[in-house]
């Protein structure tokens, strides 16, 4: 079975690797380099805490995966298993957690609820306002600049052809399959899967697939160096988005940070987001309410990202709802990096056996005609 793989972020690079891993014959085509757009600019949080609960059983998939990852991609991509916690300041916050950990469980997430004065002896600096938290043991990170780049290595190993720096000029359905006319040339093949993220509605769109989306960027900031003493991920449970704030110190000692501040619209003609520095005094008050020795230390960057955010917050996979042989897997809404191996995962499953043994029925790509 031959495949074009369309858009090489993390979606993209982790489909062609299971694909060939499968036998499938792929070539990737990616306009830029792989793991360039919103792969690269993610906070790296390996989540499953908070998410919708129809999509814990691919987060789960993808957490599996992301513990063999080094094995299976043969280089350290940096996932470590520190886990989550998530700092609870009212009661609001804590209903919250009870209710989302108590629906949660028949899906097979499991939550620690912690007290303040476990707080304090296991994690002394974060949050001593804090009057409870949800711990994940499992959860924790890794290196959004090695993920993409580590699985596109991996394919090529198994043969296949990683196209980078190729505008698409056309896509055509011939019938039989698909043919992409690039500046690098012209690819066939019977299958297409459409991994081109914030981009991916327009494809979608060019087979009369209409999806529901915004191009945004999320901010993020960095720190400099310190002594690493914050093992693992820390996050919030609040109603006032104005301190939802997240953060996590990287093993060279840097705390990275994000949330508590809009996400900007982002123009997808060319698709770079911009950070705003007006809005890092807001983000670094909601940061310290988690972490409050951050007041004392230099942010040496802000950046943001291009990332396709649909209606529903769900992302879009599975079959095209119009054309046989196109698949999508676009749209991931902000929490794609912790989904992104067992999305690859899955669509190899379904492009090759014609099932998925993940449920994906909530990311059906016409939900939105059919509603
Ligand atoms: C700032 C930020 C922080 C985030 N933090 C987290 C986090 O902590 N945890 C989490 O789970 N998720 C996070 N996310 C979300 C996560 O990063 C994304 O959901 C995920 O990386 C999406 O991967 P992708 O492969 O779908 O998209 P992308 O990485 O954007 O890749 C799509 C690729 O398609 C290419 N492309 C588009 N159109 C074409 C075309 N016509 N021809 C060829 N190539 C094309 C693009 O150039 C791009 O390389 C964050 C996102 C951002 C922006």
């Amino acid at each position: 079975m031959d495949v074009i793989v369309l858009g090489g972020g993390l979606m993209g690079t982790a489909s062609a690797y299971f694909l060939a891993s499968r036998g499938a014959r792929v070539t990737l085509i990616e306009r830029n380099r792989v793991g360039a757009a919103a792969t690269v600019a993610s906070f790296g949080n390996i989540r499953r805490t908070g998410r919708h609960l129809s999509q814990l059983p691919l987060a789960h998939r993808s957490l599996r995966l992301w513990g063999e990852a080094e094995k299976m991609l043969g280089r350290d991509v940096e996932f470590r298993a520190t886990g989550h916690i998530r700092l609870i300041f009212d009661e609001g916050g804590l209903a919250d957690m009870r209710t989302y950990a108590e629906a949660a469980q028949p899906w097979g997430l499991e939550l620690d609820e912690l007290g303040p004065r476990e707080i304090r002896a296991r994690f002394p600096g974060l949050g001593p306002d804090a009057i409870a938290a949800s711990f994940s043991p499992q959860d924790g990170s890794g290196n959004p600049r090695l993920i993409a780049p580590a699985f596109a290595d991996a394919a090529r190993k198994l043969s296949a052809d990683i196209v980078e720096g190729a505008d698409v000029e056309t896509i055509r359905h011939t019938g039989s399959g698909f043919l992409v006319i690039t500046s690098k040339g012209s690819f066939a093949a019977e299958c297409l899967l459409n991994t081109a993220g914030a981009w991916g509605a327009r494809i979608a769109a060019r087979f009369g697939e209409e999806v529901p989306l915004d191009a945004r960027g999320p901010q993020m900031g960095v720190t400099e160096p310190l002594p690493h003493r914050i093992l693992p991920v820390v996050g919030i449970w609040t109603r006032d988005k104005d301190y939802g704030a997240y953060l996590r110190q990287v093993e060279r000692g840097n705390i990275v940070f994000g949330g508590a501040a809009e996400r900007v619209p982002v123009d997808l003609d060319p698709g770079h987001a911009a950070a705003d520095p007006m809005r890092l005094p807001g983000q670094l008050r909601a940061v310290a309410r988690l972490l409050p020795s951050i007041a004392q230390v230099a942010v040496i960057r802000t950046w943001s990202g291009c990332e396709g955010y649909v209606r529903d917050m769900l992302p879009v996979m599975g079959r095209s709802a119009t054309t046989p042989g196109l698949f999508h897997a676009f749209g991931f809404s902000g929490h794609g990096f912790q989904l992104g191996p067992g999305v690859g995962d899955a669509m190899a499953e379904l492009i090759t056996t014609g099932r998925c043994e993940t449920p994906l029925d909530d990311f059906r790509v016409d939900r939105f005609s059919r509603a």
